[in-house]
């Protein structure tokens, strides 16, 4: 992807653990990188398809007066999640925030922060089986699309589907959604256990009856695992109920690991519900 920097920005500002810090302010400077696609804008030389770096510089550096934090490390956080909400051009920013007059007592070059944070694109699946099960399910994407740190939700057709897994219990009713969000893969994870908490989901009997399950199947091209969050998710290829939705969104979607296409591991499967 195509670059924008600006380097060394100097704002002075209140952000430190010490009282006098936050009375006072000290200087910090900034590192940082857009990445962005520069193309239509270079080729007809038109700024409105560009993200002007004199206004981000002008925001940065309000941003980092408004706001007063003990950690360079949230400044970092929140100004990357800050530029990234405000900027829809920028895909992705790599930034420093520095601070070389930091009240350390020894002699020292400069303390900083540096993060990369960006959009990642992500399919959910979602299920429900209890209740208003439409109901449920809306309640969800609602939730997901109150939450400024997601963006671009779309939601499959849901579809009837015969439980899953050998036990007796209702149909369910399923779907898939799409969607950009800043959050990392355990984040998303803990809003969706939220927002499953928020629909009264209990976790009784595996594989049994519930109000609401989401369940995070790709993350961008990710393969994570750790006791508590597997992606993509590990069983995707086997579900009917999951590829079908999954196949209308996104059915050019390579598999990280399996290396097929959602349409392809949907042809495979067959029709078996
Ligand atoms: P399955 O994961 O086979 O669809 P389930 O959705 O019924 O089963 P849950 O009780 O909803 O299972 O979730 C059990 C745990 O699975 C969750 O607490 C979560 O930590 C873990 N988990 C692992 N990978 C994922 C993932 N990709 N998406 C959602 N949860 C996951
Ligand atoms: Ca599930
Ligand atoms: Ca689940």
């Amino acid at each position: 992807m195509d670059e924008i920097r600006i380097e060394n920005l100097e704002v002075y500002a209140c952000h430190g653990v010490y009282l006098e810090e936050n009375r006072s302010g000290q200087p910090f400077f900034v590192n940082l990188i857009l990445y962005t696609d520069i193309k239509e804008a270079a080729s007809k030389d038109e700024l409105s398809l560009s993200t002007n770096y004199g206004e981000v510089c002008h925001f940065i550096t309000e941003w980092m007066q408004e706001h007063t934090y003990k950690l360079i490390e949230t400044v970092a956080e929140r100004l990357a999640a800050a530029i990234l909400l405000k900027y829809e051009l920028v895909k992705e920013v790599d930034l420093e925030v520095r601070k070389p007059k930091a009240p350390i007592g020894l002699p020292f070059g400069c303390v900083s922060v540096h993060i990369k944070r960006g959009w990642h694109q992500v399919y959910l699946s979602v299920g429900s089986n209890m209740g208003n099960r439409q109901g449920y399910i809306e309640d969800a994407v609602a939730a997901l699309e109150k939450d400024t740190r997601i963006k671009g939700l779309t939601v499959s057709e849901l579809l009837v589907t015969k439980p899953y897994g050998g036990v007796e219990q209702e149909d369910f009713l399923n779907g898939a959604i799409s969607l950009r969000t800043l959050l990392s893969p355990k984040e998303l994870l803990e809003e969706l256990h939220r927002i499953e908490a928020a629909a009264d989901r209990r976790r009784e009997i595996h594989w049994g009856p519930r109000t609401l399950d989401l369940d995070i199947i790709f993350y961008d091209k990710l393969v994570y695992e750790d006791e508590r969050l597997i992606i993509p998710h590990v069983d995707m290829e086997n579900r009917y109920f999951v590829l079908k939705p999954l196949c209308e969104l996104a059915p050019n979607y390579r598999h990280p690991i399996l290396k097929k296409t959602v349409n392809r591991l949907l042809q495979e499967l067959g029709n078996a519900e």
